[in-house]
């Protein structure tokens, strides 16, 4: 096993895609569990933190060290098994998403979780929760992982199969592969009824392995994964559909989102907004973007009633004041991905754009109910524009949640930034919606945590995790300050 000790050696180890960035005294590179084990087993002895680290990409300085040593997972990259009549999947957690997605395709299945940047480690999208834009019709990772292994703090392991091990009133029993028993309490709170990336999991009654999707590995180590998956369809309508005014486009998304909720005609499996500051953005390598206008790209897929889907599709275009002939309609796969290209192109360009800069970008990650929606978003864009900060807001409508990005332009623009995105979150919280809808809490959202749900919460949200790690060591710092613990 490697072990890097000199700090020049693991300098990329202690920071992420935020801004964040911390210390540690090792990097550790196991290649087996039974490796994992032996460092966590001494670890908890020494009461050393440990940090797990992923690839990297995360955007709240989830995987950043505070001290103590750095587990890296990158060497556990196998695909362990395909099961092809059975639908599912097996990998070690440093699979990175976009391999898995690959080689699954090659057999012709399906694995729907697509956030942005697929460059990430599977493991840790299970520990995320990731979400991406499929999440409109498919949801976020935590439906597509049915079992994990974990490590536990003190080196034992659990294996978590969905349906097997219960939580019932709150409360639960997890036997550990070696026999001894923890009995844990579940917070009780009520999650937002909207896409949500806040904290751990929480209900009454529910499949224990939920606790530890989404925990940003403040449970445990998650070093096996099975993950399920649907039969692959290639045959996909994707399609860019620009508007001149934001209401349009707002009806077109009401709409379509109230189509799939009542299983009609039409369901878009992505369905995502650009409003016109984006698009001016993304111009200089686009330039058949009309002047003045917002866009929609959603994907439909395709089966035998494939002619009367794309005219219903255009039939929706054409009431809400779009020309479906100047919009951008790919059928192939080569065309598709060019639109796919189109899509994610906003957040590099976003981040060329602030680095070059010199700046900082503050971007919003919240979502509101739906009924709330459409005000929220019109409340948030005056509210930047009233302060005279530059944006641009795009991101994942169908679902409710638009990443705002705020792109001060020098030290007190940044500052007012950050007193505005403070007020978008009270007011999305007060809207009974989340703080973070996807990129979760890691170390930079903890105060936002805190405001959503309040202390109590998050003190048995610390409860919960010490029945798991009493000698707190493992990922410390993540959703909630050290103090809880
Ligand atoms: C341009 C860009 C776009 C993005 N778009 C999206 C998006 O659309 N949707 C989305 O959800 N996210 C998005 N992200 C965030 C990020 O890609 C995801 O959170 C991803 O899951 C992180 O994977 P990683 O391997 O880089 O993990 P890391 O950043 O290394 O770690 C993330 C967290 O998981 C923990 N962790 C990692 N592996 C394990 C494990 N095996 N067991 C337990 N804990 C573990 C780490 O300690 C850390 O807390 C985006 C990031 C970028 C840079």
């Amino acid at each position: 096993m490697i072990v890097k000790t000199d700090t020049q050696e693991f300098q990329n180890y202690l920071s992420d895609a935020s801004n964040y960035s911390g210390t540690a005294d090792k990097v550790f590179l196991p290649e087996t569990e039974k490796e994992i084990i032996e460092i966590v087993k001494d670890a908890n002895q020494t009461k050393t933190r440990i940090t797990i680290s992923g690839n990297g990409t995360g955007l709240n300085g989830g995987r950043v060290p505070e001290g103590g040593i750095v587990i890296s997972l990158e060497k556990l990259n196998r695909i362990l098994e395909l099961n092809t009549a059975e639908k599912f999947v097996r990998a070690e957690p440093a699979v990175i998403l976009k391999d898995l997605q690959d080689y699954v395709e090659e057999h012709k299945l399906f694995y729907p979780p697509d956030p942005t940047e697929r460059n990430c480690f599977i493991g840790a999208t299970a520990a995320t929760n990731s979400s991406g834009a499929r999440t409109f019709k498919y949801g976020s990772t935590r439906n597509y992982v049915l079992a994990i292994r974990v490590v536990l703090a003190n080196g034992e392991t659990v294996f978590l199969e969905r349906e097997k091990q219960k939580v019932e009133n709150y409360t639960a029993k997890i036997t550990t592969e070696q026999g001894n028993v923890i009995s844990i309490q579940v917070p009780q709170f009520v999650m937002p009824n909207t896409k949500n990336a806040s904290g751990y999991f929480c209900k009454s009654e529910m499949d224990a392995i939920d606790l530890f999707i989404g925990s940003e590995g403040t449970l445990g180590i998650i070093t096996e994964l099975k993950l399920k998956l649907l039969a692959y369809n290639d045959n996909v309508l994707s399609c860019v559909v620009f508007f001149s005014n934001e209401d349009d486009a707002f009806n077109f998304i009401d709409e379509t989102r109230e189509i799939a909720k009542y299983n009609g005609e039409i369901s878009a499996r992505g369905l995502e907004f650009f409003d016109k500051h984006t698009l001016n953005f993304l111009r200089p390598d686009y330039l058949a973007i009309p002047q003045n206008t917002c866009c929609v790209w959603f994907e439909q897929e395709l089966d035998e009633t494939e002619e009367q889907l794309t005219e219903a599709w255009l039939e929706l275009i054409d009431k809400h004041n779009a020309d479906a002939e100047k919009s951008w309609i790919a059928v192939d796969k080569k065309e598709q991905e060019k639109l796919k290209d189109f899509r994610h192109a906003i957040a590099w360009r976003v981040n060329e754009a602030v680095a070059r800069r010199a700046l900082k970008k503050i971007g919003t990650d919240i979502s509101v109910p739906v009924n709330v929606f459409r005000s929220f978003y019109k409340w948030m864009t005056k509210l930047v524009e009233d302060n005279n900060i530059e944006y641009v807001v795009y991101g994942h409508f169908g679902d409710c949640h638009p990443h705002l990005n705020m792109l001060p332009k020098d030290q007190e623009d940044f500052v007012r930034s950050k007193e505005l995105y403070f007020e978008i979150c009270k007011e999305a919280v007060r809207l009974k919606g989340t703080v973070s809808a996807e990129h979760g809490i890691g170390k930079m959202k903890r105060d936002y945590l805190l405001m959503m749900y309040g202390e109590e919460t998050i003190k048995q949200m610390a409860n919960l995790k010490s029945a798991f790690d009493p000698n707190r060591i493992l990922n410390i710092g993540n959703i909630f300050e050290e103090k809880y613990l």
